[in-house]
């Protein structure tokens, strides 16, 4: 396949075609406009856009996954519309994806940064894998699977999905001509509230959610590598029942589509360091703003948002690296370690808190 190099900064694409994958989920095909080759990348990897929104101040900045396999004509994204939280229905809804939903149609160009991200399949390999999702989670291990059997590697493979039902559930139909009609395949999918009209055996395999048992159950063993990728409660639940069976950190790949939480239980927080240490100060050096860190926050972007500062960010999740800035004093440390960034004082504040007294270059 004839592929280009990534580039630099921003490249326009266009919006070939538009698809429902589910009643909340819309993938959306795009060509470039400048008509050139597009650059390869790992099935797993995302994209990122600068949307400009009506309304808005600021460029909003989200990154979705790459939701296919490469392919030397297009790329695909497949959107979550987010809706307002069920417990608070009258703040917005999600900014990013309604716009996609509402506004993003064939034909609308799109501003886009080249593909990154370090979840990725290893597709060289040809270890045994296991693609555990929950809900648009899945739209990696849709990439993955796809590559996998673009490769014709006869790897075994299992593609787990839990969902709602079938109206909410993407792909559904995809995933299941793909393993059928090949042994090393196998898919299973857990509904945790089915439709009448929802049948078992064809549908969906199982009811409740995905759990370890399950997973001990289908699988028989645990000599896989596992991807993993969904709501935060389901990837703490899977994760460290993975560890209690006795699967290796390393074989355990994950990513969050929202801001890193910890996963690992037992771990020593922040918190309980502020408590042996004293008041660490924030000193946010170009806004002029001094504050004392409270542990209660999740990262400095959060709360140099709550001193009235206003960083750049975008992803929220140490992926996109817009919020990216320069640590002058002191240390932090990351609640998830992102990937290697370019100077040794460079710090993404999204995905980090302080570790001492620090001073913050924004
Ligand atoms: C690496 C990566 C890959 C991703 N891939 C995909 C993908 O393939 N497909 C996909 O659909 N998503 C993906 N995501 C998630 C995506 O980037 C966005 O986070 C998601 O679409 C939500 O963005 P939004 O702008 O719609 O919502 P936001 O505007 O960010 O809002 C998020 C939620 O907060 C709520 N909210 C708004 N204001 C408040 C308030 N004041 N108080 C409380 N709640 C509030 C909104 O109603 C909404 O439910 C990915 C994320 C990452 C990090």
């Amino acid at each position: 396949m004839n592929f280009a190099e990534s580039w630099a900064g921003i490249r326009n694409f266009i919006v070939d075609q538009r698809v429902a994958e589910s009643s909340v989920i819309d993938s959306f095909y795009l060509k470039p406009k400048d008509g050139k080759p597009l650059a390869k990348f790992k099935p797993g990897q995302f994209l990122t856009y600068e949307l400009d929104i009506l309304g808005q101040s600021q460029t909003v900045v989200r990154t979705y996954t790459l939701s296919d396999c490469p392919h030397p004509e297009y790329y695909r994204a497949s959107i979550k519309r987010e809706p307002s939280p069920k417990d608070l229905p009258d703040v917005p809804s999600g900014l990013g994806s309604n716009y996609f939903h509402d506004f993003v149609h064939a034909g609308s160009e799109l501003k886009v940064k080249a593909p990154r991200g370090d979840f990725f399949l290893n597709t060289e390999a040809d270890t045994p894998v296991v693609l555990l999702s929950g809900g648009v989670g899945q739209t990696p291990m849709i990439s993955m699977l796809n590559s996998i059997v673009q490769s014709g590697s006869q790897r075994e493979t299992w593609f787990i999905h839990g969902a709602l039902n079938s109206k909410v559930h993407a792909f559904r139909n995809h995933v299941r001509k793909l393993t059928m009609k090949r042994s090393h395949l196998h898919s299973h999918f857990v509904y945790s509230d089915p439709l009448s009209e929802d049948f078992q055996g064809e549908d969906f395999d199982s009811t409740g959610y995905l759990s370890m048992s399950l997973l001990e159950r289908l699988l028989g063993h645990n000599e896989f590598e596992f991807y993993v990728c969904g709501p935060p409660p389901f990837m703490k639940i899977i994760y460290n029942g993975l560890l209690d069976w006795g699967v290796p950190d390393s074989r355990i790949h994950y990513e969050f589509f929202g801001p890193a939480s910890v996963l690992k239980e037992g771990n020593e927080s922040v918190q309980s360091q502020v408590e042996n240490q004293g008041a660490i100060e924030v000193m946010f050096a170009g806004s002029g703003v001094k504050a004392t860190w409270d542990p209660s926050f999740s990262c400095l972007l959060d709360f140099a948002e709550a001193q009235g500062v206003n960083p750049a960010f975008g992803c929220r999740s140490g992926m996109c690296h817009s919020c990216l800035c320069k640590i002058k004093e002191g240390e932090i440390e990351y609640n998830d370690e992102p990937q290697a960034l370019s100077e040794p004082d460079d710090i993404l504040i999204c995905c980090s808190k302080p570790k001492t007294n620090v001073v913050i270059a924004i």
